[in-house]
C-alpha cells in the first residue's frame, strides 16, 4: 500500500497532469505533494488545478500538499513559434528582448537587460546548463552568439549567465502577485526561488503573516550565496529544496553530490523537511524506463535523508508522468527495506518540550519495538519533529484539521488520520485504534506510543507520551466511514 512508503513524492503539475482525470491518476500513483510552478501557466490554470486537487483529496481520502513555487528573478527564453527550435553546434543565433516570438535562429528572452550586461566571450547557458552559447557581438538590442553545445531548445527554458549577478530582489513584481493569489487559495507551502540570505525568508514570512499565516515556507537552495548562509536560511524556513538545476550551474557540476549531502544533512539536523529536486528520472520524459544512473540517484537521495523526492518535467510535460511516480515509489519502497536507514539520529541533542517529547516517543518506540507512533496534533509540529528522528515505527498524525492533514503530506513517514474531536486521550485512542486495525496498519497486541497535550480539554500543547497495547475494542469498529483511504488500500497500478 502507498502508506508503506516513508519518503514522499512531489510531482510538478503541467500539461501532462493538470486535468481532473490525470490529477486523480497522479494521486493514485503515489503523488503526495503537487508542485505548481508559477513560472508557467496562468492563475486560472492553477486555480483549476487547486480546486481539482482539493476535491480529489476528499473523494479519495488522500490529503495532498499544495506547493506554490514562485519563479523569482529567473531569466528565461521566451515563446517559440513551433514550441521549440533545434540549435546546431557552430550556428549563430540571435537573442533579444525585442523579439516577440522565436523562429529560425531568433530567440526571444524576458531579460530586458541582456544586451547591456553581456560582453563578447561570455557564456550563456540554457535549460539548466544543457545547451551553451558564447557571445560573439552585440548590436543594439540584439546579442549574437555561437552555439557551443547544441540540442533542442523548448519554450521558456531557463537561462544562466555564469558570473553575471541576477537582478537583486528575490521577490519580483510577478512573484508578489502570484503570492497574493496563492495565499488567497490557501496553498500549504510557498517555495521561494533564488534565496540568498535569511532576510529573504523574513520578508516572505511577513507577507504570509498578513494574509494566511498557516502557509509554510520552502527555501530553494540554488545559489552560492545561499550556501554561505545555509544555517540561517534553513533555520528560518519550514522546509528546504535542493534545487539541483540552477544549483549545479552555480556550484559547477562536480560539486553537486557533496552539496546535496550537505544541504540534506543540515536540514535533517535542524529538523526541517527537505526535498531533493531536478532530473531525478529525466530520461523518462521521453522513455518508459529510467537509466541505471537515475534509479541509483533516486535510491541515494533516499539514503541521503531526503523527506521527499521531486519530479519536474517528468510529470509536468513528459510522456510517462504516472509511470515516473510509480517508478519512484517502487525504488523508494525497496531502499527503505535497508534497516540502517532508520533511527540515524542523536537522542542526546538539545531542544524544548516538543523536541523532547518527540525524542522520547521515538526512543520508547525503539525500545519497545512498537509498531506505531501516534501523534495527536493540532498544528502538525510534533509530528514533523517525530518524523525527523526517522523512526522505524509507522507515524500516524491524527487531527480534525483538514489543512494540517494536507500540509503533513510533505514530511517523511507521516501518515494522517482525520479524526473527530475528542474529550480524553482514551477516546482519541479508541478512534485511532479502530482505524489502525480496520485498515490493517497494525494488529492486535502491537505496542503503540501516543503523544498528546494534557489536559485535552484545555487544548494544551504536546507534553505527554503514553504507551498502549492494541486490543480489539470492537465497540466502535462499525462507527467509522466505510471508505478506505486511498493510501491504506492495497497498491494496484493505476491506469
Ligand atoms: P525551475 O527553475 O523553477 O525548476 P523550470 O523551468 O526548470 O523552472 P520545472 O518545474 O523544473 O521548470 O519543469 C521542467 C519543465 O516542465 C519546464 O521547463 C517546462 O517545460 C515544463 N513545465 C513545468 N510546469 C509547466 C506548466 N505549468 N506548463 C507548461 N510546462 C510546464
Ligand atoms: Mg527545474
Ligand atoms: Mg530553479
Amino acid at each position: 500500500m502507498l502508506a508503506n512508503r516513508r519518503v514522499k513524492i512531489v510531482a510538478t503539475i503541467g500539461p501532462a497532469t493538470s486535468s481532473y482525470e490525470n490529477l486523480e491518476n497522479a494521486i493514485r500513483s503515489g503523488m503526495n505533494v503537487a508542485r505548481l510552478n508559477f513560472s508557467h501557466g496562468t492563475h486560472q490554470d492553477h486555480l483549476e488545478v487547486i480546486r481539482n486537487i482539493r476535491s480529489l483529496s476528499q473523494k479519495l481520502l488522500a490529503p495532498v500538499t499544495i506547493l506554490q513555487d514562485l519563479q523569482g528573478p529567473k531569466i528565461r527564453v521566451g515563446n517559440l513559434k513551433e514550441g521549440s527550435v533545434y540549435l546546431k553546434e557552430g550556428a549563430e543565433v540571435i537573442l533579444s528582448p525585442s523579439i516577440q516570438l522565436g523562429e529560425g535562429n531568433e530567440i526571444p528572452t524576458d531579460f530586458k537587460e541582456l544586451p547591456e550586461v553581456v560582453q563578447k566571450g561570455d557564456r550563456i547557458l540554457l535549460d539548466d546548463g544543457l545547451l551553451e552559447l558564447r557571445v560573439k557581438s552585440i548590436s543594439g538590442e540584439r546579442v549574437h552568439a555561437e552555439v557551443i553545445y547544441g540540442g533542442e531548445l523548448k519554450n521558456r527554458k531557463g537561462m544562466n549567465l555564469p558570473g553575471i549577478p541576477l537582478p537583486v530582489e528575490c521577490l519580483t513584481e510577478k512573484d508578489l502577485k502570484d503570492l497574493e493569489f496563492g495565499l488567497l487559495q490557501k496553498v500549504d507551502y510557498v517555495a521561494l526561488s533564488f534565496v540568498r540570505r535569511g532576510a529573504d525568508i523574513r520578508k516572505l514570512r511577513s507577507l504570509i503573516e498578513e494574509r494566511n499565516p498557516a502557509t509554510k515556507i520552502v527555501a530553494k537552495i540554488e545559489m552560492l550565496e545561499a550556501l554561505d548562509n545555509l544555517n540561517e536560511i534553513v533555520s528560518l524556513s519550514d522546509g528546504v529544496m535542493v534545487a539541483r538545476g540552477d544549483l549545479a550551474v552555480e556550484t559547477g557540476q562536480a560539486q553537486l553530490p557533496q552539496v546535496q549531502k550537505r544541504i540534506i544533512g543540515l536540514a535533517n539536523h535542524l529538523k526541517k523537511p527537505v526535498i531533493t529536486a531536478t532530473q531525478m528520472l529525466d530520461s523518462m520524459v521521453e522513455n518508459p524506463r529510467p537509466t541505471r544512473a537515475e534509479i541509483t540517484d533516486v535510491a541515494n537521495a533516499v539514503l541521503d535523508g531526503s523527506d521527499a523526492l521531486m519530479l519536474s518535467a517528468e510529470s509536468a510535460s513528459g510522456k510517462y508522468p504516472f509511470k515516473c511516480i510509480q517508478t519512484m515509489h517502487e525504488i523508494s519502497i525497496e531502499v527503505e527495506k535497508e534497516g540502517r536507514y532508520f533511527y540515524d539520529i542523536d537522542f542526546e541533542g538539545e531542544g524544548g518540550v516538543p523536541e523532547t517529547v518527540a525524542a522520547s516517543a521515538c526512543l520508547s518506540a525503539k525500545r519497545l519495538n512498537a509498531s506505531t507512533i501516534i501523534c495527536l496534533t493540532s498544528t502538525g509540529k510534533t509530528a514533523t519533529l517525530i518524523s525527523s528522528f526517522r523512526p522505524k515505527a509507522r507515524i500516524i498524525a491524527a487531527t480534525s484539521k483538514v489543512e494540517v492533514l494536507n500540509r503533513l503530506e510533505l514530511a517523511w513517514g507521516i501518515q494522517t488520520f482525520g479524526i473527530q474531536s475528542y474529550k480524553t486521550s482514551d477516546e482519541a485512542m479508541e478512534q485511532i485504534a479502530t482505524l489502525l486495525l480496520k485498515y490493517g496498519l497494525a494488529k492486535k497486541g502491537d505496542k503503540v506510543v501516543l503523544t498528546l497535550g494534557l489536559p485535552v480539554l484545555a487544548g494544551a500543547k504536546t507534553n505527554t507520551v503514553r504507551i498502549y497495547e492494541l486490543s480489539e475494542t470492537g465497540s466502535s469498529l462499525g462507527n467509522c466511514s466505510s471508505v478506505i483511504p486511498l493510501r491504506c488500500q492495497t497498491y494496484a497500478d493505476p491506469v
